[in-house]
């Protein structure tokens, strides 16, 4: 399959050294294709994929209904630009809308940009219903991507700051403590914005009621609540959108990594009386483009369509359970936690690097989200057997720690 053509690895990895700004820290592989939970080196190796283009391939690398839609629709319209009526952006919207609590979207290119401009809808709510308020209370540990904004709303020290100052208008508080957004809520503040689960920070899940609570601050303060469900969201966590597993509805939702299954996509979603934007307050170049809306559309259908966030509960539980006896048997691990197919496993030590090295020689992709804890993000399509693949592997690796 044309590996032969994609040269020796120590080739790719040299160049990318000599070429590019010193941000991404990459592990030692060349990926040159993919095929469902798989993926295939320079060298022809394989490996099972855990970390799924990072939440992205959500039905997995290149599957055929997307591929379908990719090649369908790069035959036909690629890019328009919004300044004119395009059809599978409209049907996106509607299978969203449809599917959802939510009334209207704006798409866009990434997770980053559907947060921003979220913030930004949230600004001109403030602007226009409460006084000019402007600030957003968001949480320590969050991730909310790498704009400026982004990161002032991000509440982690080593994403801010190499960058302060930062744009005013946000508050970090401490996450699962409704106290604390409580005590931050002034009379500037316009919207309360949460992960469901904290995806970057750990896979941080808050006490069940945490959502709820936030929801009834809300409604009694005026403010909006806006759900980052850019990793929860698109069956991520065992149903369509998170908010379904907690009993709340926000008023603004963002989505992008699973949505479009490796194409770049963002969208932001709002309730009718939060979709208070005007003609030219805000847009994009690129956003909802025919080729990733096709992508996107064949995505969520294929996912609605064949109840992929079921097996996702199914499959994810059948993981916890192997989880939970690898720890039982290796005294090192300290934790599992998750829902669905957004799994950790906390170690007790600062083991994970070691231990992502060691599952990358045995053909397991594994993802270190914190120096003390292993994150699992899978395609939602891989089946029980390719769990108790990566279990064996686990297993073997770990035993060897021992
Ligand atoms: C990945 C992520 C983002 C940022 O998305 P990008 O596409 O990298 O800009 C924002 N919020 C959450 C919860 C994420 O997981």
């Amino acid at each position: 399959m044309g590996l032969r053509l994609a040269g020796k690895m120590e080739q790719w990895q040299e160049l990318e050294q000599k070429l590019f700004m010193r941000t991404t820290r990459r592990l030692p592989v060349t990926l040159v294709r993919g095929q469902g939970a798989r993926v295939w080196d320079t060298d022809g190796k394989e490996y099972l994929d855990f970390v799924g283009g990072w939440a992205v391939n959500s039905l997995g690398h290149c599957h055929p209904v997307v591929v379908k839609a990719l090649m369908e629709q790069a035959k036909t319209l690629i890019q328009a630009s919004n300044q004119f009526y395009t059809i599978p952006q409209v049907q996106l919207a509607k299978l969203l809308v449809d599917n959802s609590c939510l009334d209207r979207v704006f798409f866009c290119n990434s997770g980053a940009e559907a947060n921003e401009g979220a913030m930004k809808l949230a600004r001109r709510y403030g602007k226009l219903c409460l006084n000019g308020a402007y600030e957003i209370i968001t949480t320590y540990g969050s991730f909310h991507g790498r704009t400026l904004a982004t990161v002032a709303a991000t509440g982690q020290d080593k994403f801010q700051q190499p960058y302060i100052p930062l744009p005013d208008g946000f508050v970090n508080v401490e996450y699962n403590n409704i106290e604390a957004i409580k005590a931050a809520t002034t009379n500037r503040t316009c919207a309360v914005m949460v992960e469901p689960i904290q995806g970057e920070g750990g896979v941080n899940v808050p006490d069940d009621n945490y959502l709820k609570k936030i929801r009834a601050w809300c409604d009694e303060t005026g403010i909006l609540l806006i759900l980052d469900e850019i990793q929860t969201g698109v069956g991520r966590i065992g149903s369509l959108f998170a908010y379904e597993q907690y009993g709340v509805e926000p008023d603004i939702m963002t989505l992008a990594k699973g949505l479009g299954s490796g194409v770049p996509i963002g969208v932001f979603l709002a309730k009718e009386r939060a979709s208070v934007f005007a003609p030219g307050e805000h847009g994009s170049t690129y956003g909802g483009n025919p080729l990733v809306c096709a992508a996107g559309l064949a995505t969520l259908k294929f996912i609605i369509d064949n109840d992929i966030p079921g097996k996702v509960k199914k499959v994810g539980h059948y993981f916890v359970g192997g989880l939970e006896k690898l720890k039982a048997k290796f005294g090192f691990i300290s934790d599992v936690r998750g829902r669905g197919l957004l799994l950790a496993v906390g170690f007790a030590d600062d083991m994970a690097e070691e231990v992502v090295l060691t599952c990358l020689k045995e053909g397991l992709l594994v993802n270190q989200v914190k120096p003390n804890a292993l994150r699992f993000m899978p395609p939602l399509i891989i089946t029980e057997k390719d769990v108790d693949e990566a279990l064996g592997i686990l297993k073997t690796v770990f035993t060897r720690r021992l």
